[in-house]
């Protein structure tokens, strides 16, 4: 068997009736990233050693954890005691964390393995890891063309089965849009339900942390265990973390879909329309009820994000200075060392966001734009509520298209911005969300479903997640590489 294949439940179950033991599913795993990475590109660091030390200390000891041996790979925004995490970015080039965030200390209790820390656009702002300083990863399913982004090497990683299992990091689409580029499952939590201690900070009224996996259980798995309260973060929410687990496999009969309109619009693609529309028609028959639904401001969500993103963003990135960490240049004063550091620490992407969002908060333009801004998030997030007064879940298409070539939008920064018109409402609505594969376009391009949920209702999205992979085969296709 090809136990590099496995995900969570399969390999904790093997490994629990000591049928393979953490150092076999360690080795196939780096075999697996040894014959393929040099393809796909996932991996800005692979902690090879350190991996196969915890794996011998894990070989002969009683199963404590829930992922006692698992292989993992991390976004490398989050952050590593004492293993580099870059950002993909030349300002943190060289940064090796004091600490550990809690999602990975909470991962190291339940016994996993940190096999990496994966690529992604520098600090999170793209689409398509194109903006990642080092290299860009490569789609398992086509490499000629992007995994999506930003959280596009744990994508890749977890769809070339290159680990068992990732986490990202989702602020407009990041975990969600990888994962449906990529023919994985996705999941952006409720914001709050995870905390950010120790994730490199973006847009922190939209960041989120979250799991990439290759079947909806293992996502239940992970939310399980990196969900809850933590007092380092104040914005994660001090409620009860139920069993994810336990809602999977409840049938969804009579269960309220709503499909809303403007989801269905010009530009979306027709396969993908159609793979979403046949996904709604499965629901239907599993006892679903769709509903149309409207979610009337729409189309302002991109322009909001970009306001409020990029304001934030500006804001959170002043502390690279050359001063406290990371990269530092010389200059003739201290002026100059910040202007020198900053220029050749920050990739075009990166810097175009800093003076947009620079701009958007200078007095002056404060009230047309940032204010304005956070009135028509408040709109959008009424939208959804509005919503789920009638519906259960929300079901769209991740994205509009499936992947895109590399270099296909790198020139048209809002062509770019504009392929993640659908999941960047969640993000702005706080509310959780799921993508889940649900066919493939001619071309063999994963096509990815996304279901929305009520604020702190992943039960609901898993439910029906769950049911639908249940029923379909998608999940079960692998890349050819
Ligand atoms: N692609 C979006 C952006 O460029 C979302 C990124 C993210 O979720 N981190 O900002």
């Amino acid at each position: 068997m090809e136990l590099y294949r496995l995900g969570i439940r399969e390999a904790i179950e093997l490994i629990s009736k000591k049928e393979i033991s953490p150092l076999e599913l360690l080795e196939s795993v780096f075999q697996r990233i040894d014959s393929v990475e040099e393809r796909i590109k996932a991996y800005v660091t692979i902690e090879r050693e350190s991996a196969f030390n915890r794996a011998r200390g894990l070989e002969n000891k009683p199963m404590e954890g829930k992922l006692h041996g698992i292989p993992v790979a991390v976004k490398d925004n989050i952050c590593t005691r004492g293993v580099r995490t870059t950002c993909s970015s030349r300002i943190l080039e060289n940064f090796i964390p004091p600490y550990e965030s809690t999602v990975t200390s909470r991962l190291t209790v339940q016994g996993y393995i940190l096999a990496g820390k994966t690529n992604l656009d520098e600090f999170a702002m793209g689409s398509s890891t194109e903006n990642s300083a080092f290299f860009i990863t490569r789609n398992p399913w086509d490499t000629e063309r992007v995994p999506g982004g930003s959280s596009g090497g744990s994508a890749a990683a977890v769809a070339a089965d290159e680990c068992i299992a990732a986490l990202g990091s989702d602020t407009g689409g990041s975990i969600r849009q990888p994962a449906a580029f990529c023919g994985i499952v996705g999941l952006k939590p409720t914001y709050g339900r995870v905390s950010r201690y120790g994730l490199v900070a973006f847009a922190s009224s939209l960041d989120q942390i979250g799991p990439l996996t290759k079947c909806v259980e293992d996502a239940a798995i992970l939310l399980n265990i990196i969900g809850g309260h933590d007092h380092h973060d104040s914005t994660s929410v001090a409620m009860s973390v139920p069993d994810f687990t336990s809602a999977l496999g409840m049938d969804i009969k009579g269960l309220k879909i709503g499909i809303p309109r403007e989801y269905f619009i010009e530009g979306v693609d027709k396969e993908v329309e159609n793979g979403v529309r046949d996904a709604i028609k499965r629901l239907e028959s599993l006892g679903a009820v769709p509903l149309e639904i409207s979610l009337p401001h729409t189309e302002y969500a991109v322009a909001t994000y970009y306001i409020l993103a990029t304001s934030e963003a500006s804001s959170n990135l002043a502390r690279y200075d050359g001063v406290k960490y990371g990269l530092r240049m010389d200059g003739e004063n201290l002026i100059e060392m910040y202007m020198n550091t900053r220029h050749h620490g920050f990739g075009a992407e990166v810097k175009r966001r800093i003076i947009l969002g620079t701009y958007a908060l200078s007095s002056g333009y404060y009230e047309a734009y940032y204010r304005k801004a956070q009135q028509v998030r408040t709109l959008i997030r009424q939208d959804f509520e509005n919503a789920f007064k009638e519906v259960d879940v929300i079901i769209t298409p991740t994205t509009p298209t499936p992947a895109f070539r590399i270099g296909e939008k790198t020139r048209d920064p809002l062509q770019m911005y504009l392929s993640d018109i659908f999941t960047i409402p969640v993000n702005l609505a706080g509310v959780p969300a799921i993508s889940i594969p649900c066919g493939f376009s001619g071309e063999g391009l994963p096509i990815g479903l996304q279901i929305i949920g009520r604020h702190f209702d992943e039960e609901n999205i898993l439910k029906v997640a769950y049911a639908y992979e249940q029923d379909t085969e998608w999940h079960k296709r692998r890349p050819v590489l």
